[in-house]
C-alpha cells in the first residue's frame, strides 16, 4: 500500500480567485488546507477578465427577445455573441434552458436569488485584500454602462427598480456627465449609467496571487499537481501531487471551466457549459486617460484600465472549451471601441482566450457534490467569479464547518437541477 505524503483536513482543487478564496477562509477557520493547481495562482480564467466586482449585478445576461438580435446572431453579424456551428448541437439544452432561465418572472428571481452574494462581494474582497496587503490592485470608482439608444436605454426601467428596491446606488448620467467623469471617451453615446458601488482590479492576476500568498504565509499547504487523479483511498480522497499522494476527507471542487472534466469522471449530471470571451491590452493614444471600466453595452464589450494597458473584453462565444481561438467579436467591435476611445497600439499579438464556466439559470453551485460525501463544489460562476471568489470562500467556509451561513445557499445547492 502506498504511503500517503500527508493528510490535510481539506484539499481545494483549483487556485482561481474562487479556489484561493475558499482555501484562504477555510485556514481561518483553523482547518489545515492544502490548495492544488497545475498551474500558479490565478492563472486560469481569473488572469484574464475585465477586473470588475460587480456588487451591483441585479440581472443576469439574458436570451436575445427580438427577432432581429438573434438573426445578426445567426447570420455571425453580432459582437455580443459569437459561435462555433459544429458545436451548437451540444449546446442545444444549455441553449433552452437559457432561454426559459431569461423569461422576465426567471430574471427577478434570479436577481433576488443572487442578492445576498452580490450584497457581500465587495466587502469580501476588502477583507482579503487587506489581510493580503493587495489593496493597491482596488480602486474604488464605480463602472459606467454607456447607451447609444433611448431604447436600449428605456429598457433598463425593471433593472433600475429592482437596483432601488435592493437599495444597489447608481447614477443616471447623460453625455456630459459621464464625459465629466471620463474626458477621453469621445460623444458617440446617449446615455449612461455611474454604478458607483463597484470596485474595479487592475491586476487580477495580481490580486489572486496576492490572495494565495497570503494563505501559504499564514500556514496554507501549496501543491502542483493534477486534480483528475483524485480517487478513493482507504476511507479518503487522494490526489497526486508533484511531491507524492495527499489525503484529504474533505475536497472541494473549483476547477472553473475544467469542472467538467471532473463532473464527467465522477458521473455527476449537471448542465454546465462554458461561455469562451477574450481580451487585448492597448495602449492608450496620446493622452487620453480611462480612470474606470466602461461597458458599451450594444456592442458587449468592456474597456477596462489595467496594469497592462487598456483591456478589452468581449462578450459571449458558444464554442467547445478547448477549441481553437477564433477572436472575430474583436475584429467586430474594434471600430466602435476606437472610435469611443482614443486605442493606440495592441500590447499583444494575439487575444487572450478564457471559458466562463456556467450554468444556464447564471447561479453559481456551492454545495455539496450529489453522491458522494466529502466532495464539495464551488463551480459555475459564470461572469461574476471575480466578484463573487470571497463571498463564495467565506459561504463554502462556513457550510464545511457547520457554522450558520451568513445567506441561505439553498439558491446554490446542485438539487436544484433535480437527481
Ligand atoms: C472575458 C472575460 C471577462 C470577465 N470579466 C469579469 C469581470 O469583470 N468580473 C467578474 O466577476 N468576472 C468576470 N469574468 C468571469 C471570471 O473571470 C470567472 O468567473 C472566474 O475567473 C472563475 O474563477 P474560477 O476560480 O472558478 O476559475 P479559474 O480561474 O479558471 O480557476 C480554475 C483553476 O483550476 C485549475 N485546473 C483546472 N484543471 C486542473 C487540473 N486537472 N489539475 C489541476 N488544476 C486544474 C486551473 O489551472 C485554474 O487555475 C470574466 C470572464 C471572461 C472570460
Amino acid at each position: 500500500m502506498e504511503v500517503p505524503l500527508a493528510k490535510t483536513d481539506i484539499i481545494v482543487l483549483g487556485a482561481g480567485i474562487v479556489g484561493t478564496s475558499i482555501a484562504v477562509h477555510l485556514l481561518g477557520r483553523g482547518l489545515s488546507v492544502a490548495l492544488l493547481d497545475r498551474r500558479g495562482a490565478g492563472e486560469g480564467t481569473s488572469y484574464g477578465n475585465a477586473g470588475i466586482i460587480e456588487g451591483n449585478t441585479v440581472f443576469p445576461p439574458a436570451f436575445p427577445s427580438s427577432f432581429a438580435e438573434l438573426a445578426r446572431i445567426a447570420l455571425k453579424r453580432s459582437p455580443v455573441v459569437n459561435y462555433h456551428a459544429t458545436d451548437l448541437l451540444r449546446f442545444a439544452p444549455w441553449l433552452a434552458a437559457f432561454r426559459a432561465a431569461s423569461r422576465p418572472e426567471r430574471l427577478i428571481e434570479t436577481a433576488e436569488a443572487m442578492r445576498p452574494l452580490f450584497a457581500r462581494a465587495v466587502a469580501e474582497h476588502e477583507v482579503l485584500a487587506a489581510e493580503a496587503a493587495a489593496e493597491r490592485y482596488l480602486s474604488r470608482r464605480g463602472w459606467l454602462k454607456l447607451y447609444s439608444t433611448d431604447a436600449a436605454y428605456a429598457a433598463l426601467a425593471s433593472e433600475f427598480e429592482a437596483a432601488h428596491r435592493f437599495g444597489i446606488a447608481n447614477v443616471p448620467l447623460d453625455q456630459e456627465g459621464a464625459r465629466a467623469l471620463e474626458p477621453s471617451l469621445n460623444p458617440v453615446f446617449r446615455h449612461a449609467v455611474h454604478w458607483t458601488g463597484a470596485v474595479s482590479v487592475s491586476n487580477p492576476l495580481a490580486l489572486t496571487r496576492a490572495y494565495a500568498a497570503r494563505f501559504a504565509t499564514i500556514g496554507g499547504l501549496v501543491f502542483t499537481g493534477n486534480a483528475q487523479t483524485l480517487h478513493r483511498a482507504n476511507s479518503s480522497w487522494r490526489v497526486e501531487t508533484a511531491s507524492g499522494p495527499l489525503d484529504a476527507d474533505t475536497v472541494v471542487i473549483a476547477l472553473g471551466p475544467w469542472a467538467s472534466d471532473f463532473l464527467k469522471r465522477f458521473g455527476i449530471k449537471l448542465p454546465f457549459a462554458v461561455k469562451r470571451g477574450y481580451h487585448l491590452h492597448y495602449r492608450p493614444a496620446g493622452n487620453a486617460v480611462l480612470s474606470r471600466p466602461v461597458l458599451d453595452a450594444e456592442n458587449g464589450y468592456v474597456l477596462a484600465p489595467m496594469e497592462q494597458g487598456i483591456r478589452v473584453t468581449t462578450g459571449v462565444e458558444f464554442a467547445a472549451r478547448d477549441a481553437a481561438p477564433t477572436p472575430v467579436q474583436l475584429t467586430r467591435i474594434l471600430p466602435a471601441a476606437r472610435s469611443l476611445f482614443p486605442l493606440g497600439a495592441a500590447v499583444e499579438a494575439q487575444a487572450w482566450l478564457g471559458a466562463r464556466p456556467s450554468f444556464p439559470d447564471s447561479r453559481p453551485v456551492i454545495s455539496r457534490a450529489p453522491g458522494y460525501s466529502g466532495l464539495w463544489l464551488a463551480i459555475g460562476h459564470a461572469h461574476w467569479g471575480l466578484t463573487l471568489g470571497p463571498a463564495t470562500g467565506r459561504l463554502m467556509a462556513e457550510m464545511i464547518t457547520g457554522a450558520i451561513p451568513f445567506c441561505d445557499p439553498t439558491p446554490y445547492a446542485a438539487d436544484r437541477f433535480g437527481r
